[in-house]
């Protein structure tokens, strides 16, 4: 059984599609459950630049995810849909992911980073900073704001966890202690991480998290669960067969889904 847990809505003004749109995809796919977890409001975002919904337009998310969850979630349907959200982790702006923690009937929530102070890590526009600055020294920025994130405990699961890798640069050299040094953070508070198979249409032409990351992950027992990253109907699922088949290669036979913000296995 597999779900998709990240998607996106035209209210981020990136992505395309209904989420009517989506759920209908993940249906044609055989998903066992998709959840629509839209970009938060409280995104850095420069004056000229809307990267996501404002909380009116958030509001209108919910309305019609909810709408969605009457049709489908019954016990005799295939497929369900879950209510979640990707909230950007910017520290100055905890207090905003804390409000909206209450203030909808969350299924999951996913903690992703896409900025490093103001710069915009995953934007285009932005990329050529990479040329700028000292790889080495934005993988151990970027790594520690992840394993900073996953101590707020505030995230069910961490989104594109190795999205520094976006636009293919890579440090020279060993990577591998960053990771042994993420997978217990993550191990030590309990908390979900997402195969994110948007990575193999970027530069870095893999998924999220890199193999060797994953390896460690699956050595340090951490969970894992599945999202697309999906800004397109297209993209519901994409990748899953090879996803699926790269975890049953590391005796990963289970991945996690939500409902209420409580965790079960699933059968791969
Ligand atoms: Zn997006
Ligand atoms: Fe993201
Ligand atoms: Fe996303
Ligand atoms: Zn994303």
């Amino acid at each position: 059984m597999l779900v998709d847990y990240h998607t996106h809505t035209p209210l981020c003004a990136h992505a395309l599609g209904e989420p009517a749109e989506y759920v209908q995809r993940a249906a044609a796919l055989g998903l066992a459950e998709i959840g629509i977890s839209e970009h938060s409001p409280w995104m850095i975002q420069a004056p000229d630049e809307k990267l996501a919904p404002t909380d009116e337009e958030f509001a209108q998310v919910v309305d019609a995810v909810q709408a969605l969850q009457r049709r489908h979630n019954h016990a005799a349907s295939p497929l369900h849909v879950r209510l979640g959200i990707e909230m950007d982790f910017v520290p100055s702006r905890l207090h905003r992911a804390r409000d909206y923690l209450a203030k909808y009937p969350w299924d999951y929530v996913i903690g992703s980073i896409h900025h490093l102070e103001k710069w915009g890590i995953d934007n285009p526009t932005y990329r050529a900073e990479y040329e700028r600055r000292d790889l080495w020294q934005i993988y151990e920025e970027y790594f520690a704001a992840v394993r900073q994130m996953a101590e707020t405990g505030l995230f069910d699961t961490i989104g594109h966890v190795d999205v520094i890798k976006k636009f293919g640069y890579r440090p020279a050299g060993d990577l591998r202690p960053l990771y042994d040094q993420l997978a217990r953070t993550f191990e030590e508070t309990g908390v979900v991480v997402e195969i994110n198979t948007s990575g193999r249409d970027k530069d870095a032409r893999e998924f999220y998290p890199a193999p060797p990351l994953l390896d460690a992950l699956a050595r340090a027992g951490v969970p894992i669960t599945l999202g697309s990253d999906a800004h397109r109907p297209r993209e519901v699922g994409r990748y899953f067969a090879e996803a699926r088949a790269l975890l049953l290669s590391l005796g990963i036979d289970k991945i996690v889904a939500f409902e209420a913000r409580q965790r079960r296995f699933i059968p791969l």
